[in-house]
């Protein structure tokens, strides 16, 4: 990657080359229509270096499972780490769109053409039994909302690894236990906007702040995780156990337009939508039907949404049986990272619950998100 025109698509893309080449032309005069389709020519092969180069990031991004689960045990006691049942409750709050204490974030080279578009699931290579279980820990600009401590105790205490798609503001109002989800080897998180808001009513820096708002606060609270004394012991290992930035993204609500998914894109972030949906968040849903709706739609690398954020309904009680079942299946628990790692995805054009259009009622309903 040390060739200038590398350089030069790493830093500013494609269109920035474009740029410089548009500039140039005149002065290369008869040549241009030969350096013109020389870059066509080359074009495969330069497409392949970026995306070999950015699919090494991502890459980075997947845990080092070897890294020190003792930095954990390090910086908080058992008792600290199990929280308490009063996580878990949502405070309604006066609205607070502010945002984080310092807006800077690492830009991410150009996401791979492969991992472009909104993911439903992943065909692992040899059709591993993979699946990925993924909650979110929303939080819109009027609430505290809550942590499950029970969900995340049960996950932790029985070795599944699973992925927190986490508000910005989440993170925010919730710094340590974004700490530790973070310093658990078991654990990845992803970007779920700064305040939950629908980015298929947003547009401009409206949009635009609801994702870099969160690469930012993540990135926050990691320098202070790794500058604390009980993760300064453990040096760079630390630092090289806990990915420096955000690399996935999942749409509020569930829905995106082409605008925001190529806004997400752009940023270098994965769209990560799911093709099992637990309808923990409708009241009323018992553990036994999330439980039944997972074991009987499974296929190797699903993705599966459910809340974390005190939303979900019996989430934590469900989750015996479907691990349980799970195993008993043959299934392993991955992160997200590690499952896009490994196969093939397969990704729709628009953002959708179960079937396209399934979800423009939300447009209604929450029109550009909560306040
Ligand atoms: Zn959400």
């Amino acid at each position: 990657m040390g060739k200038p025109p590398f350089d030069l698509l790493r830093k500013r893309g494609w269109r920035g080359l474009m740029a410089v080449l548009l500039a140039i032309s005149p002065l290369i005069g008869k040549a241009e229509h030969a350096a013109l389709s020389s870059i066509a020519e080359w074009w495969p092969a330069i497409r392949k270096a970026i995306d070999a180069h950015a699919m090494a990031r991502l890459n980075k991004a997947v845990r080092n499972t070897a890294a020190p689960d003792d930095l954990l045990r390090a910086c908080w006691t058992p008792a600290e780490l199990r929280g308490s049942a009063g996580d878990r409750s949502i405070q309604k709050q006066a609205s607070d769109p502010s945002p984080p204490e310092r807006i800077s974030y690492q830009k991410q080279a150009l996401l791979p053409e492969k991992l472009g578009g909104s993911i439903r699931y992943v065909k692992p290579r040899n059709a591993e039994k993979w699946v990925a279980l993924t909650f979110d820990l929303c939080e819109q600009a009027h609430e505290k909302s809550g942590y499950d401590a029970d969900l995340v105790n049960y996950l932790r205490d029985h070795q599944v690894k699973a992925t927190f798609f986490a508000g910005g503001k989440w993170m925010r109002s919730h710094p340590v236990k974004t700490m530790q989800l973070m310093a658990d080897p078991l654990f990845e998180i992803g970007n779920h906007a700064w305040t939950h808001g629908n980015l298929r009513v947003l547009n401009g820096p409206g949009m635009y702040d609801q994702i870099t708002w969160t690469q930012s606060e993540y990135e926050i609270l990691r320098e202070k995780l790794l500058q604390s004394k009980c993760a300064a012991r453990f040096g760079e290992k630390a630092a090289a156990a806990i990915p420096p930035a955000l690399t996935t993204f999942r749409f509020p609500y569930g829905a995106c337009n082409a605008q925001s998914l190529a806004a997400v894109n752009q940023t270098g972030l994965v769209a990560i939508q799911w093709n099992i949906v637990t309808g923990d968040p409708v009241r009323g849903q018992t553990a036994q039907n999330i439980a039944r709706t997972v074991l009987n739609q499974v296929q190797p690398g699903s993705i599966v949404v459910a809340h974390a954020n005190g939303r979900g309904w019996h989430t934590a009680e469900a989750l015996p049986l479907i691990i349980s079942g799970l195993r008993k299946q043959g299934y392993r628990f991955v992160t997200i990272s590690e499952l896009l790692a490994t196969g093939e995805v397969f990704a729709a054009e628009s953002c959708y619950e179960l079937k396209p259009g399934d979800n423009l009622r939300y447009d209604r309903l929450f029109k550009a998100g909560a306040p």
